[in-house]
């Protein structure tokens, strides 16, 4: 697990070696490793949907935002994107598959926060080097060119391009990306190299006070 601070928030991800995080026990095991109490991951479904932790009843959602201390929330991905949009104040977490992006999650979270001065945390996820897709597929979608490689007639597509554009033009101050491929780097769970039911969990949480 890897996890990081910026004054007062807190962001983690899990690797391979914290095991899969959809088992509640590996979940529990993380939350206790960072000394946090619980942190609720949404009912996911590639939609492009996010909900204030207190409107949360289960229903399908691709990320949760709240302005609460010391409230936790996370996403599980396997190749997708986990997107962390923060300020001191207010957090979001926010599963970002293509059909997320495309649909607008990272703009509709970024929607919910009061102060616009918004900071974005980009994890582990599938990368240009390996995300292959039928020619086919960008052609259907108009994806600009800038966003994809053709190499022996099939595309590579970067979808963390087309997340950090987004968060460019909704004007967010910084973007810290972890610059990990899910698929070729080994370290974590992948569902295009056959970990169909595997998770990783990244969270994040805003601290009463400073981390230390
Ligand atoms: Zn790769």
């Amino acid at each position: 697990m890897r996890y990081f601070t910026f004054y007062n928030v807190l962001i983690a991800f899990t690797e391979k070696e914290d095991s899969n995080q959809r088992n509640l026990d590996n979940i529990k095991k993380t939350v206790e490793k960072l000394r946090i109490k619980n942190v609720l991951i949404p009912n996911q479904k590639h939609t492009n949907i996010v909900l204030k932790v207190d409107d949360y009843k289960n229903q399908e959602c691709d990320g949760l935002y709240t302005d609460k201390k010391e409230s936790a929330v996370g996403v599980l991905t396997a190749d997708c994107i986990p997107v962390v949009l923060f300020n001191d104040d207010e957090i979001a977490v926010i599963h970002a598959g293509w059909r997320g992006l495309f649909g607008g999650v990272i703009e509709n979270g970024f929607s919910m926060f009061k102060n616009k001065k918004v900071k974005a945390f980009i994890g582990p996820s599938i990368r240009g080097c390996c995300y292959e897709v039928d020619k086919q597929f960008v052609n259907d979608l108009n994806i600009d060119e800038k966003f994809y490689k053709i190499y022996d007639s099939k595309a590579y597509l970067d979808l963390v391009k087309i997340a950090k554009s987004k968060l460019e033009t909704l004007k967010v101050e910084e973007i810290f990306d972890v610059g990990q491929c899910t698929k070729c780097s080994g370290k974590y769970f992948s569902y295009r190299n056959g970990d169909f039911e595997s998770r990783i969990l990244t969270l994040g949480m805003i601290k009463e006070t400073k981390w230390d």
